[in-house]
């Protein structure tokens, strides 16, 4: 019974045995046919790099304006800590707690979980916290809503140019550059290549 692991269906839950399977295999759920398992391992090299890339952009993006705005003869700058201050003196501390959560906490969070579980995979090494990590960075995906505060920044953007000069700020790129990579660490990942590599625990 070596290199037998148990595996519920993603779709109905019914539980398979599973085994080695080769290369250019597919294993199908026996009840609903849904995909169990690919053949086929992804790397790990490409969402880690993609992780750390990710980082950097989203470090630029919170340091840098999202737009430059002249007022009243005067230039201001607005950026993503700004942002949920202002919220906070407008009387909307729950739009900026929303604004704090889904765009300044879970994203880094997530990504350095990530990149600290994608390590321990490529040295095979399953601390007692890897896998309770990976399961809540798994859980975070869903939280990290960069891209509707972008959006939501080129609607003020668009609004704005009819009331001031507004020209867009450096963090825009950053922020436009991490929504990117953060979508293709998320079509890199494999999970199940994940916890192949770190198997048991140690
Ligand atoms: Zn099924």
């Amino acid at each position: 019974m070596a290199n037998v692991s148990l595996m519920a269906c993603p779709e109905c839950d019914l539980v398979h045995q599973m085994s080695h399977l080769p290369a250019t295999g597919t294993a199908l759920c026996a009840r609903c046919g849904a995909v169990l398992r690919q053949g086929s391992r992804r790397s790990l090299d490409t969402p880690l790099a993609l992780a750390f890339t990710s980082l950097v952009l989203f470090g630029i993006a919170n340091a840098y304006p999202l737009l430059v705005l002249q007022l009243h003869g005067s230039w201001q700058e607005a950026t993503i800590p700004g942002c949920a201050k202002a919220l906070v003196t407008l009387g909307w501390p729950w739009l900026a707690a929303i604004l704090i959560t889904t765009v300044i906490v879970a994203p880094p969070i997530y990504m350095c979980g990530l990149s600290f579980v994608l390590i321990q995979a490529k040295r095979h090494r399953n601390g007692p916290w890897t896998a309770r990590i990976f399961r809540i960075v798994l859980e975070f995906q869903t939280w990290a809503m960069s891209e509707v505060f972008l959006l939501g920044i080129l609607v003020a953007y668009v609004k704005l140019t009819d009331m001031a000069l507004v020209a867009p700020g450096f963090s825009i790129y950053a922020l436009a550059g991490f929504i990117i990579t953060v979508s293709a660490v998320a079509s890199s990942l494999d999970p199940m290549t994940v916890w192949d590599a770190l198997g048991d625990r140690a």
